[in-house]
């Protein structure tokens, strides 16, 4: 056991302030010393039909453009953090239980997170920040971000 951080996970949406939480990710793996690995979640395109695993492959031709368009974001800012091939995971499903998932999975001790700051109902009905803070196994760090 050590105090220090070894393997961060940044969690991405590619919303517009994604830059910011990558940003602070990868200045933690920096100061920690620590493994950075990224994850993103389809949660609003379909799985084909050809799929037989949640995890989609970033080497492969998937023939699908929406799949193809989202593996590229993935894949530009993952070269644009110097994040080692091995540690990129695009996967289908619900956000929040597919983050905790490859966090416990790839035995990461941090997870980076954005967060709207929402309150009141908003906040009830669960916010993807607020649902990985109360349920991961691990440390998490949630970047405050600013509605523009
Ligand atoms: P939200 O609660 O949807 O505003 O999202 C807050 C944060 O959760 C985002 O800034 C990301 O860090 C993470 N997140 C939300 N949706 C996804 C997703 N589909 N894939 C990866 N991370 C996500």
């Amino acid at each position: 056991m050590t105090d220090k951080y070894q393997h961060i996970l940044l969690a991405i949406d590619f919303s517009e302030q994604s830059e910011l939480i990558a940003a602070k990710a990868k200045e933690l793996s920096r100061l920690y010393r620590a493994k950075l690995s990224i994850v993103h979640v389809l949660d609003n395109i379909a799985m084909p039909d050809t799929a037989y695993d949640t995890v989609i492959p970033l080497d492969q031709d998937s023939h699908d453009e929406a799949l193809e368009a989202e593996k590229n974001k993935l894949i530009d800012i993952a070269d644009s953090l110097d994040i080692d091939r091995n540690c990129r995971w695009l996967v289908w499903g619900v956000p929040k239980q597919e983050i905790i998932q490859v966090a416990d999975e790839q035995q990461a001790d941090l997870i980076v997170v954005g967060s709207h700051g929402r309150h009141g109902l908003e906040l009830l009905l669960g916010s993807t920040a607020n649902a990985i803070l109360h349920h991961a196994n691990c440390d998490v760090i949630a970047v405050r971000l600013r509605d523009a």
